[in-house]
């Protein structure tokens, strides 16, 4: 059976990071989960849906799978053969990605999608219910968090990387962005469908004083106690 390990976590904790990183040093592949809803999100604005229609969300999903591409370390995006890696990072998919990520039906096809990876390849898969709902026996389950000022702040320096690359400027300042960050939270944490919440068994990790590096090398000890025969016997 493949092995999965579980990234789950508030917007922001530093997952992407961790699970890229992860997934690099392992030779595992690496799913956004996030990034699906977040491609759902797009393309249902784009269509002018109504967020609160479940039927027509689920319809939408069903006929659209998002796709991935691996590049480097990175993933490119798409929906169908139009790559929407940029556009699903956009405010207006930040705004409104919870509200269609919080209906139950469109929720079990991105969790069938999901499983059938984890089903075919090792994985290192990031989300909010990784470890609680889709992979309840991965070998390994982490909860990062991070106080909410340090997630918008490394949020605000990766959008302004981004702005610089593609030659603009960031679109929202540091305040608005953890204003956001506060209410997606709110909205994952508190939705009846599949909440944020750490899974029993797994590890929590806050990385509010912590480097990339230091979060992936505390994983890759656990790791090894894990192949060992220490953590669960999983
Ligand atoms: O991880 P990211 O911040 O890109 O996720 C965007 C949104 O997608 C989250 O705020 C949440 O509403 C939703 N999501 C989810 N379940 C997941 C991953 C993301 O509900 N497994």
């Amino acid at each position: 059976m493949p092995t999965v390990i579980a990234i789950d976590g508030p917007a922001g904790s530093g997952k992407s990071t961790l699970a890229k990183a992860l997934a690099h040093k392992l030779g595992y592949i690496y799913l956004d989960t996030g990034a699906m809803y977040r491609a759902l999100t797009y393309l249902a604005l784009q269509d002018k849906l109504d967020l609160a229609d479940e039927k027509a969300l689920s319809k939408l999903a069903q006929a659209n799978p998002v796709r991935f591409k691996a590049r480097g370390r990175e993933l490119e995006v798409y929906i169908g053969n139009k790559e929407v890696t940029k556009e699903i990072r956009l405010p207006e998919v930040d705004k409104n990605v919870s509200e269609v990520s919080a209906h139950p039906r469109v929720r079990e096809i991105m969790v069938a999608q999901q499983k059938a990876i984890g089903a075919e390849h090792d994985l290192v898969a990031e989300g909010r219910d990784m470890g609680t709902v889709v992979f309840p026996v991965a070998t390994l389950k982490v909860f990062l968090s991070a106080d909410a000022k340090t997630r918008a702040h490394r949020r605000y320096l990766q959008n302004k990387e981004r702005a610089q690359v593609a030659g603009s400027s960031p679109s929202q300042s540091e305040e608005e962005i953890y204003q956001a960050i506060i209410a997606r939270d709110a909205y994952d944490s508190q939705r009846e469908s599949s909440p944020l919440k750490p899974a029993e068994d797994a590890v929590l990790l806050d990385s509010s004083h912590k480097s990339e590096d230091e979060v992936l090398n505390y994983l890759l000890k656990l790791l090894e106690i894990h192949e060992a025969g220490g953590i669960n016997g999983r």
